[in-house]
């Protein structure tokens, strides 16, 4: 069976930089996704269509493919008045705000001076080449329901209390 809409793949893969540097990696089977459903990247999605059980693959997936560029819009200096005073604010904390129209997005402190911080709206990985080491551990039906949530269920997936 191979990997295109509605199947849904397992796979075990590691996740570097450019650098050689470890972002992500799972190797026990525990990671399913709905082929087509936009639960991972677009670029790696691609490439795996058409794959099978067993099919390995190493592919570079460039950040327009992957979390996009960097949106420099998106790196802002915020009053130190903002953040709780009680709290030191320190880089690489994550805090949640809201933009001027309204969505919550994720940002990361980058730097912290006297009387500001700066925040970084961009997605961690946004910018970031992904060189992905992948091998298909298995391809099988989506039910009716996991085609309904998008998402797969069980093993590997979501799970509804
Ligand atoms: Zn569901």
């Amino acid at each position: 069976m191979q990997a295109e809409k509605n199947k849904v793949v397992t796979i075990d893969y590691t996740l570097k930089d450019n650098e050689g540097n470890l972002i992500d990696e799972s190797n026990t089977g525990e990671f399913a996704y709905l082929h087509g459903a936009n639960n991972i990247i677009p670029g790696l999605e691609k490439e795996l269509e058409g794959k099978q059980a067993g099919d390995s693959i190493q592919v570079s997936i460039k950040p327009e493919d992957a979390y996009g560029e960097v949106d420099m819009a998106k790196i802002q200096q915020a009053p130190r008045s903002m953040f709780p005073q009680d709290v030191e604010i320190k880089p690489g904390m994550q805090f949640h705000a809201q933009t001027p129209d309204g969505q919550d997005v994720m940002v990361t402190v980058t730097a912290v001076e006297d009387d500001h911080v700066v925040i970084d709206g961009n997605h961690p990985l946004a910018g970031v080449t992904l060189n992905f080491d992948v091998t298909v551990r298995d391809v099988r039906d989506a039910s009716a329901e996991e085609i309904e949530h998008q998402h797969v269920h069980g093993p590997g997936g979501h799970h509804h209390g």
